[in-house]
């Protein structure tokens, strides 16, 4: 399975803004982000010519990298969104949200969404009583994520949970158990990814 092995802070000043691909880190004052708050490269701090299509661009570049998806299934999950009924962008969100790799990091079971897509990966997760090793796998409402039990990573998931300051409303979190359920889809308020998906829309669109 292919995987994105480029720095990972790199592409938060790309995008401006913190992405939170790095667990801990990102919660230090080490984050690149506030040390170097410019996009990276030789003309990092020269002035970009502004166009509506580079703006749509970096949106989209930016709602990848946050959830961490390759640009093929990025479009394809615009177009299954697409086909739904609702706001199309709001649809893509949601569907990238109720993605399993995404429920283990909002669940606080990971420090991040790679360090959830690793542990999903190896086996490490049961989605109502049956081992499930897709990070892309997605979830429904009532569908109950559990830590296989006697996990050797237990310690690393405890590790995290101590990390989670809140759980979203649409997930029901038993950290003690290291157990949750999907309660129903978020609703756009519930979702904290920093992106204006009516552009991603617009790009895709063109
Ligand atoms: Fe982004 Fe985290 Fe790196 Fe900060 S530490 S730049 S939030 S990946």
């Amino acid at each position: 399975m292919a995987r994105d092995l480029g720095p990972k802070c790199k592409q938060c000043r790309r995008e401006g803004v913190k992405l939170f691909l790095k667990g801990e880190r990102c919660l230090t004052e080490k984050c690149a982000i506030e040390r170097r708050s410019y996009p990276p490269g030789e003309h990092g701090r020269g002035r970009i010519k502004q166009s509506e299509y580079l703006l749509q661009l970096r949106e989209k570049q930016k709602a990848r990298r946050f959830y961490g998806i390759f640009e093929r299934q990025f479009r394809n999950y615009y177009k299954k969104a697409a086909r739904q009924s609702g706001v199309t962008g709001e649809q893509l969100l949601r569907l990238l949200e109720m993605r399993l790799d995404n429920v283990v990091y909002r669940l606080g079971f990971a420090s991040s969404r790679s360090q959830a897509r690793q542990i999903i990966r190896h086996g490490h997760f049961q989605v109502n009583g049956r081992r499930v090793n897709i990070p892309s796998f997605q979830l429904k409402p009532d569908d109950v994520v559990l830590l296989k039990s006697r996990s050797p990573i237990e310690s690393v998931v405890r590790d995290a949970t101590d990390l989670t300051a809140s759980v979203p409303a649409w997930l029901q979190a038993d950290h003690d158990n290291l157990s949750a359920t999907v309660l129903k889809p978020p609703e756009r308020d519930e979702i904290d990814a920093p992106v204006e998906e009516q552009l991603i829309v617009e790009l895709y669109s063109r």
